[in-house]
């Protein structure tokens, strides 16, 4: 249940200042504010506050698994083609674990690393249909399609989606010719325009990035996953700059562990500035997922907002962010992880989190109860490894 509160002594572009929260919105910014009526204070202590971090693209039933596969492969079809023939095991280890245990865990996941709102490609159980279901925001509702060449309904789905919601697809997820050739099949099915979330885009040139801006569509940047799946990423410093781009981690089957280390990551490859880094994890992402309120800390926005010890610019203070330092984490108004000070805020359980005490939100210990006796014994799970 969010809680009216008065945030004080929150860093926030380099100047202390409070933030009224009241509602699960955000409702008023100043220097200094006191709490009045039944709001509580909660004081932050100069920590930085930076907007709730979107992660654009995840499969929440996939994030227990480790890396899987041989690569380089040529293009993500390959790579489906090699786990169907030699990685059976990658595809039911995690099978014993209820769908809805794996969406839950993928969830918990997310919010490890700040994310207060994910885009998840796939279906949703219909429980978690519900707002507040689950620890974080999910985008919904969300069009999806797996590939061109897996469907389903490419091109029905990007119809029904157009001005409604967005349509995201893997797509040019390789560095062959087929990757390369499939913008313009996209395009050419009617399926590229306002809202379509070009998933990977690693076979995208130069002239398909103008296709990409003409359509106004976004890319969704997923580097660790291209990096180990193909040696290559997209070209995202040639993206003209009205395109969104949205930095994500894909699954854990691919991708990194936290949105933390695929900022790391990403800032490692020297494409992008940290600050535009930010903005691909913020406002650039809430673009791309048609979700303009997010992303942004402001009077009537979402309070989805997350603490961290100041390094130096908000850019810089993501690029040092761990789930072990994060001290708060707050989804419309409703705090969800807490550092122990911050704890009697939310309805919250002690877990051990990258070798810290921290606070999260309840439901995790009976998660991780009913995962350890569902997984084969000692099951590799990099994500579930951070729980130590
Ligand atoms: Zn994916």
């Amino acid at each position: 249940m969010p809680v009216d509160m008065v945030l004080r002594g929150a860093l926030i572009d380099g100047r202390v200042c409070a933030v009224r929260v009241s509602g699960g919105v955000v409702v008023e910014i100043a220097a200094d504010l006191r709490a009045s009526g039944d709001e509580r204070t909660l004081d932050l202590g100069g920590l930085a506050v930076l907007p709730g971090l979107i992660n654009a693209h995840d499969h929440l039933s996939l994030d227990l698994l480790p890396r899987v596969g041989t690569p380089p492969y040529p293009s993500a079809y390959a790579w489906h083609a090699d786990l169907e023939r030699n990685y059976p095991v990658a595809a039911i280890q995690h099978r014993p674990v209820a769908e809805t245990d794996r969406v839950r865990w993928g969830a918990y996941r997310n919010l490890f690393s700040g994310v207060t709102t994910v885009a998840q490609h796939g279906p949703l159980p219909f429980r978690f249909l519900i707002p507040g279901s689950l620890p974080v925001r999910v985008r919904l509702p969300m069009a999806w399609a797996e590939s061109l060449r897996m469907g389903p309904d490419v091109a029905s789905r990007a119809r029904y989606a157009r001005g409604r919601m967005p349509f995201a697809i893997h797509l040019a997820e390789g560095v062959d010719e087929t990757a390369r050739g499939e913008l313009e099949q996209l395009d050419w099915l009617g399926a590229l325009g306002p809202g379509t979330m070009v998933v990977h885009g690693v076979g995208i040139d130069a002239q398909g990035w103008r296709l990409l801006a003409a359509r106004r569509a976004s890319l969704v940047w997923c580097p660790r996953s291209n990096h180990f799946l193909f040696g290559a990423t997209a070209a995202v410093e040639e993206v003209p700059p009205e395109v969104p781009i949205a930095l994500a981690t894909d699954s854990t089957m691919t991708g990194s562990v936290t949105l933390f280390d695929e900022v790391r990551f990403a800032a490692s490859l020297g494409k992008v500035a940290p600050e535009r880094l930010l903005a691909m994890v913020t406002g650039e992402a809430a673009r791309a997922v048609m979700a303009p309120e997010l992303g942004r800390i402001a009077v009537g926005a979402p309070a989805d907002l997350i603490a961290l010890p100041p390094a130096g610019s908000a850019a810089d203070t993501l690029l040092a962010a761990l789930p072990s330092t994060l001290a708060l984490v707050m989804v419309g108004g409703a705090v969800r992880l807490a550092a122990r000070r911050f704890a009697w805020a939310g309805d919250l359980e002690p877990v051990t989190l990258g070798g810290e005490r921290t606070h999260v939100q309840r439901g995790l210990l009976a998660l991780t109860d009913r995962l350890a006796r569902a997984l084969p014994a000692g099951f590799p799970s990099p994500a579930l490894a951070q729980l130590s």
